[in-house]
């Protein structure tokens, strides 16, 4: 399984983009930075994306992508929660601010809406996946994907702390996870529902307890102001759990072999 990050920060400027992650080139979750990541071609290539939940730094690219493939004539799956369905039909592919991809062309449109239920493993493009609730905007979930060979990633999208039951529930090699602010902000995370580097401890210590391993982990959503004190702060963490941790980057590619 390759896993591309095309986009690791949760804000975006020349250097940093939205959050999307793209597997063996044909699965995307969430669509921060797609379009902006991808040529043409790789967007045709694109047969499903996976949405986490609705704000706006997780499906900004959806539009881009629709009407490129609308252009070239290409369809792709969007799999989501009944709330982002409807978040996206009424706001956004709603003919006011771009077309409604999901109706047009009328003979194959272009977008194909189907509601993805929680904790039910869907066979998608040939991929297992599975939707777990995590602790964000109502209805955000992480996504276990299972490849046909059995490489198995586990992608949290935005959370809070609190995941125990997730792990219940995942069994992953690879674990992206969210860490948005260093540990100076933990009332600011809290509040918002995101992760610092010492929230991060206390979920991978609870994955532990629950699973006897520890799988790799890479941080992604990191605020770039803030990324040079979560860097020092996940090493520590990493130091203290004998843990392989690592803040993600646009352009990393990681490989999972059987
Ligand atoms: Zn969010
Ligand atoms: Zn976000």
């Amino acid at each position: 399984m390759n896993i591309r990050v095309l986009g690791a920060h949760n804000c975006e400027s020349q250097a940093t983009k939205f959050p999307s992650l793209l597997i063996d080139g044909v699965l995307a979750i969430d669509a921060g930075g797609l379009s902006s990541s991808l040529s043409l071609q790789e967007q045709k290539e694109l047969r499903a994306i996976l949405f986490t939940h609705q704000h706006y730094d997780h499906i900004r690219d959806l539009p881009a992508v629709a009407m490129n493939l609308f252009l070239d004539g290409s369809t792709v799956n969007i799999y989501c929660s009944q709330t982002v369905c409807d978040l996206l039909t009424s706001h956004l592919l709603n003919d006011r601010l771009y077309p409604k991809f999901h109706e047009v062309p009328e003979a194959e449109p272009t977008v194909k809406l189907t509601v993805i239920e929680p904790y039910r493993v869907e066979q998608i493009e040939g991929y297992g996946v599975l939707a777990v609730p995590v602790n964000h905007s109502p209805d955000a979930v992480g996504y276990q994907v299972t490849s046909p060979d059995g490489q198995v990633v586990f992608y949290t999208g935005d959370t809070g702390p609190g995941l125990a039951h997730c792990w219940e529930r995942v069994s992953p090699q690879l674990l992206v996870i969210e860490v948005t602010v260093p540990d100076s902000y933990q009332e600011f995370a809290i509040g918002t529902k995101h992760l610092t580097p010492s929230l991060l401890h206390q979920e991978l210590t609870s994955f532990h307890q629950l699973k006897g391993y520890l799988p790799r982990v890479i941080t992604v959503h990191m605020n770039p102001r803030l990324e040079p004190q979560i860097e020092a702060e996940i090493a520590a963490v990493a130091e203290r759990l004998k843990a392989s941790i690592s803040l993600a980057y646009e352009g990393m590619e990681l490989n999972l072999q059987p």
